[in-house]
């Protein structure tokens, strides 16, 4: 993936390895990724809000053609978590396809997203995993 850049990344690196969310101070709502204004309802004051790390899953699709990452990937499971006080699309890792069903639990976990080929750069970041044994 191309268009990364150290400063970039650096900048982001406190929201990327926290599982950290914005809150709207104006009405309340919680989003994630964090912004610096509300999507509900445009206030720009914004505080962080730090989200529990296990959820349920609430729908997932699969996604066999990867646009943004090498196809030796494929397949991506992509799914909407369910935290409680929030909800997050997120690559549902660690796991195939078959061993995924709705409701499961899982739990946050720090990895690899993606790599820029042409500077070595990699990025990290919040993905869910199956919890084992629930
Ligand atoms: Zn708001």
């Amino acid at each position: 993936m191309a268009g990364f850049s150290a400063p970039a990344v650096w900048r982001g690196r406190t929201h990327r390895y926290r599982l950290v969310a914005g809150k709207c101070t104006s009405c309340g709502k919680l989003h994630y990724p964090p912004s610096y204004s509300c999507p509900y309802c445009g206030s720009r004051s914004m505080v962080e809000a730090e989200l529990p790390r296990v959820g349920r899953l609430m729908s997932y699709s699969v996604v066999y053609s990867v646009p943004f990452d090498s196809k030796s990937r494929a397949p991506v499971i992509l799914g909407l978590v369910d935290l409680g006080v929030a909800r997050v699309i997120s690559e549902i890792t660690d796991a195939s396809p078959e061993d995924v069903s709705v409701g499961m639990q899982v739990e946050a976990v720090f990895r690899r997203i993606a790599e820029d080929g042409g500077t070595g750069l990699i990025v990290y970041g919040i993905k869910f995993r199956p919890v084992k044994g629930a």
